[in-house]
């Protein structure tokens, strides 16, 4: 009987899990570990809330583990020294890891499969955490990588439906006795500060159960989940969001992609009509596998330099701007309250992602996607390697997109959905008293009312950046411009 090793990393559940079923299968021994790679040890890189996050899923699934008589073992340090040890130490003949395709994972797996096999260990590593193979995709399609969402769909309608998600072990065999306690360590000796966070928001813990509990009380509106349009739902809602605030349990594979596929599908099959891709339910989830499919076939997918699908354009370098985006001091209410809610509960809604993209972009700054790309990468829960660079590239029309005039306005956006200002009085505080009338343009408001809101714009919040008009018009000519140099292959 063999002694196996689950390696766990994204894939932190129990339900649909092939790698953990690969590895339990006839074991007479099973480790699970989860091992803190200082790689991702790094505030510049995964802020707190994320961290956070993270400490929460392993606490969950420890717990899971030890209900079926396991546990987790975490321990630090580079994954290929790490697993080197443990292998010779444990004695484990076969290693089990879910499949990641962003590059630091291919990388950090190729070597260490090299090395499990040169130690005699057989390596199984499963894809669970996108709905399809993206290799497979790209084979289908003779090698040609669909950069359109609809060239996409129609690749993956050829493979069919993907997998049904695989049933959750009942039970598992024991690890063997530890030398060490081997628990999850907590952010502060991490290096990280606990975050001082009186409220959690609209984002629920990190956990597998949390995100299959979040994923059924979505789908329990029947009607609302068949008829989901996401152009439709709205950016300002926050109690509760108007989406389903899945993407970090998503991320982490908290919850498994198939899964949610499979119980969407299921509302679909009960309530009859639904609406269709790209809008839908089903059709979110496809976006984040277009993207993965796109990301993995793609050289330098995160950069603007040497990558095939962006397109050039001579971003200016200004930490000014940058810094005022980031830290919600841009004088455009509806954009700091948006950057106020990433900082905060590291979770914006679609549109706004969309509306500080713009903003930080195209529309009125004209920094560089890349600085943005960063920014998010650090605040946000759902950050994503692959979601995020094609995102940014989307909006600012680096890639994907190419109605770049269609730029979104930092004032009458959000009136739309949010007249009154709920949104911007719950993220910004010192606005709270500004009539609706001036909400999205404080300057506007005569100074005495300023005065009696208590909010005297130059002194209590910041004048605006930029004349959001001119802004727009002076970028949509450097557009222009840059899309035909683009064009003449400059
Ligand atoms: P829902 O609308 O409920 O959708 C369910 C799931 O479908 C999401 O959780 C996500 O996994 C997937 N999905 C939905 N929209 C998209 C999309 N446009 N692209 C890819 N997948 C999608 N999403 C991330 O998960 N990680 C990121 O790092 C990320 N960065 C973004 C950066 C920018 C500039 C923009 C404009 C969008 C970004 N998105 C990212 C995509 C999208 O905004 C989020 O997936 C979505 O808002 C998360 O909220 P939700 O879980 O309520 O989504």
């Amino acid at each position: 009987m063999i002694r196996s090793l689950v390696w766990f990393r994204k894939g932190l559940r129990l339900h649909d899990n092939p790698a953990l079923l690969d590895a339990a299968r006839d074991a007479a021994r099973l480790y699970p570990l989860f091992i803190v790679d200082p790689w991702f040890v790094n505030p510049e890189r995964v802020g707190v809330n994320r961290m956070r996050f993270l400490l929460e899923s392993l606490g969950e699934i420890d717990g899971n583990l030890r209900r079926l008589g396991s546990r987790l073992i975490v321990l630090q340090g580079r994954p290929q020294e790490v697993l080197e040890r443990v292998l010779s130490r444990w004695q484990i003949g076969r290693l089990c890891f879910e499949r990641d395709t962003e590059p630091y994972a291919r990388r950090r797996d190729e070597a260490i499969r090299s090395m499990a096999e040169r130690v005699g260990v057989r390596v199984i590593s499963p894809t669970a955490h996108t709905l399809y193979d993206p290799d497979e995709l790209i084979e289908l399609g003779r090698g040609k990588v669909p950069t359109t969402y609809g060239a996409f769909g129609r690749l993956a309608a050829k493979l069919g439906e993907p997998d049904a998600p695989v049933a959750s072990p009942s039970h598992l065999p024991p690890p063997g006795e530890l030398d060490a306690d081997y628990g999850i360590p907590t952010l502060a000796e991490l290096g990280y500060p606990d975050p001082e966070c009186p409220s959690r928001g609209i984002i629920p813990p990190g956990g597998e159960g949390e995100g299959l509990r979040r994923l059924h009380v979505y789908l329990s509106d029947r009607q609302r989940s068949a008829g989901f349009a996401k152009p439709d739902t709205d950016p300002t809602a926050f109690d509760p969001p108007s989406t389903t605030a899945l993407g970090a349990h998503l991320k982490f594979g908290c919850l498994s992609a198939r899964t949610f596929y499979a119980e969407v599908q299921k509302v679909y099959r009960e309530v009859g009509e639904h609406t269709e891709p790209p809008m839908s339910l089903i059709g979110q989830i496809l976006w984040r596998e277009f993207f993965y499919t796109v990301g993995y076939a793609t050289p330098n997918y995160d950069r603007i330099e040497g990558n095939p699908v962006c397109r050039q354009i001579p971003w200016d370098d200004n930490p000014e701007y940058l810094a005022a985006w980031s830290e919600a001091r841009t004088g455009f209410p509806w954009i700091d309250a948006a950057m106020t809610q990433l900082r905060t509960e590291g979770w914006l809604h679609h549109l706004s992602r969309h509306a500080v993209a713009c903003f930080l972009t195209r529309g009125d700054l004209w920094v560089s996607w890349e600085k943005g790309q960063a920014v998010f990468e650090r605040l946000l829960l759902d950050q994503d390697w692959s979601l995020n660079a094609s995102n940014w590239m989307w909006l600012s029309a680096s890639a994907f997109f190419n109605a770049y005039y269609r730029v979104y306005s930092p004032i009458s956006f959000a009136k739309k959905y949010d007249p009154e200002g709920r949104y911007v009085r719950r993220y910004l505080p010192k606005l709270a008293r500004v009539p609706a009338e001036f909400i999205y343009e404080p300057w506007r408001a005569p100074l005495l009312v300023q005065k009696q809101a208590g909010c005297v714009v130059g002194r209590d919040y910041p004048d605006p950046i930029v004349d959001h008009e001119q802004a727009k018009a002076c970028n949509l000519e450097r557009m222009r411009l840059a899309y035909e140099q683009n064009a003449k292959g400059g």
